[in-house]
């Protein structure tokens, strides 16, 4: 499969060595050409505030909308959950989000870099063995609509900091840099089972 991994800010390149080490084809996405043809995206972790001015320079707002209602397969890490959002607590002033999904989330929920932590995680849908989460200036997600499904939780029943709706996934936490591959093979399923929906094989 071929993923994009917006390149324009942040830890991109972790995210295109972990694709490319599960066999897949990752391309760094700087341009709107390079969207051409790609089955899924990965928005990385970074300065959510950054990536959205670059978004916006790189003129690659109003394609990645397009793509991601057309149904694209796409997961934000942390700035790129951000991004996903439909709003947030504290935006900077203009901000821009591709609210595409039915979260509010709070960024820096945890204070400054120095309040950034490791700690593990129960994620059922990647089994039994818990996961690894890197915290790096994470946000939490304040509130979750009815159709996002909540993947996981902070000590159990804390603070949501993964969701799901439909082909869309977002994690507060940084899997790119945990040295556990599970959750980046949850969302290659993910794009997997949407190319093979009818409209797409056909
Ligand atoms: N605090 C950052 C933001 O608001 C996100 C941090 C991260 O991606 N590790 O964008």
């Amino acid at each position: 499969m071929k993923i994009g991994v917006l390149a324009l800010q942040g830890d991109f390149r972790e995210h295109l060595q972990v694709v490319r080490g599960l066999g897949h084809e990752a391309v760094a996405v700087r341009l709107p050409r390079h969207l051409d043809g790609l089955d899924g995206l990965i928005i990385p972790g970074g300065e959510s505030t950054a990536i959205g001015k670059l978004m916006v320079a790189y003129d690659l707002v109003a394609p990645l909308r397009a793509l991601i209602s057309d149904g694209l397969p796409t997961w934000g890490t942390c700035a790129g959950m951000i991004l996903l959002a439909r709003s947030t607590d504290n935006a900077m002033l203009g901000q821009p989000l591709l609210a595409a999904m039915d979260i509010h989330v709070c960024r820096n929920a945890f204070g400054a870099q120095r309040e950034s932590f490791i700690t593990s995680l129960d994620i059922p849908v990647l089994g039994p063995e818990p996961f690894r989460a890197v915290f790096i200036r994470a946000p939490v997600v304040l509130e979750a609509g009815p159709a996002v499904e909540i993947l996981a939780r902070l000590d159990g029943d804390g603070p949501i900091v993964g969701v799901r709706q439909g082909p869309l996934v977002g994690t507060a936490f940084h899997p790119e840099i945990a040295g556990d591959t599970r959750f980046h093979h949850y969302f290659l399923d993910i794009v997997c089972a949407g190319r093979a929906t009818p409209a797409a094989s056909s």
